[in-house]
């Protein structure tokens, strides 16, 4: 299987009063085809500015990505104009985002805003256009798919707007999804609908999905490989399987603890101690070392590099260098 989406070191700053945050600070992964990579971590970790820089939107004068590559069907996606990286959104990659209100115009109904990219990317017309927006709404798993259609998102729950986003996500037949929280703003019922939706396609397709979670609920069902970022970086990824049997970066083992555990109580869920440092004070360190239980000197000036640990995992922690363990 070949890689549809590689990024290689990416780098997306942006540039404060204060100065520079390094967003995604050197962030490499690769999604193959009919893979399911998610990206979990706090929020701000980076995780949505990594979909965002390969989406083209980050943009304006305080955001850039200022390195790196991301290639995708084998084209190289940053030098893309705005008009060549719009065809290919929405067309090759879709998106669908935590709140589907965001990504909706309130003004116009549902079905004209299904028709669009149907339009747009596919040359239909009108009237075939329409047809096929109330064929995908009855996909999604919507009755009266004719009445949505004319429909104003204010008139739709949360649930039924993100299954609409999913329609028009996959009305173009997208190589990659990119889901950036899907699940994040519904109850835990929609939430499960939700994600057999995306599995469904996924089988019905053979797209890949890059989804992007701080739920750990979220990976266990639906990623393939896992990537965990901590501070703008990858601190450990592999295998799903793996990743959960034998988490090994610090950070991970204290997000799989934190996890919600059915049948513990409420106040007995463990929390990862300390904070997520300020992104303007980071210097030369392991990120993670102000909350770790393992920190030794080293992990204070020197920076870890992510590597190979087993032939399915990758960390970046001293804890995993023969050195400092055996020397
Ligand atoms: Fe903890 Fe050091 Fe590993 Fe960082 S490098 S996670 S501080 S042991
Ligand atoms: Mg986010």
């Amino acid at each position: 299987m070949g890689d549809l989406l590689a990024i290689e070191n990416l780098k997306t700053y942006f540039d404060t009063e204060e100065g520079t945050v390094k967003a995604v600070d050197g962030v490499s992964l690769r999604v193959k085809q009919g893979q399911t990579v998610c990206i979990v971590g706090e929020s701000g970790c980076g995780k949505s500015i990594t979909a965002m820089s390969v989406m083209g939107l980050v943009e304006g004068p305080a955001g850039k990505v200022v390195g790196g590559r991301i290639e995708f069907d084998g084209q190289d996606l940053l030098p893309l104009s705005r008009h060549e990286l719009r065809t290919i959104r929405g067309n090759d990659i879709a998106m669908i985002f935590q709140e589907p209100m965001s990504s909706l115009n309130p003004v116009l109904t549902i079905g004209e805003q299904m028709t669009e990219p149907l339009i747009e990317h596919l040359k239909m017309s009108r009237k075939a256009a329409r047809a096929r927006a109330i064929e995908l709404i009855g996909q999604v798993g919507i009755s009266r798919a004719e009445q949505i259609a004319d429909s104003y998102p204010h008139e739709l729950s949360g649930g039924m707007l993100q299954r609409i986003m999913i329609a028009i996500a996959i009305s173009c037949g997208p190589k990659l999804l990119i889901a950036d929280e899907p699940t994040t703003a519904l109850d835990v019922t929609i939430q499960a609908q939700i994600l057999d939706l995306l599995r469904q396609f996924k089988a019905e397709s053979n797209m890949s999905i890059l989804l992007i979670t701080h739920d750990l609920g979220v990976v266990a069902e639906m990623a393939d490989y896992v990537i965990v970022m901590y501070a703008g970086k990858v601190v450990e990824e592999g295998e799903v399987v793996e990743l959960f049997a034998n988490p090994k970066h610090p950070y991970t083992q204290g997000l799989l603890k934190s996890k919600p555990v059915i049948n513990q109580r409420q106040n007995e869920l463990y929390s990862i101690p300390g904070q997520v440092p300020n992104p303007l004070e980071l210097t030369e360190s392991c990120y993670f070392h102000d909350r770790c239980a393992h920190c030794m000197d080293i992990c204070r000036t020197r920076e870890p590099r992510l590597k190979n640990v087993t032939d399915e995992s990758k960390v970046a922690c001293w804890l995993y260098e023969e050195a400092v363990v055996h020397g």
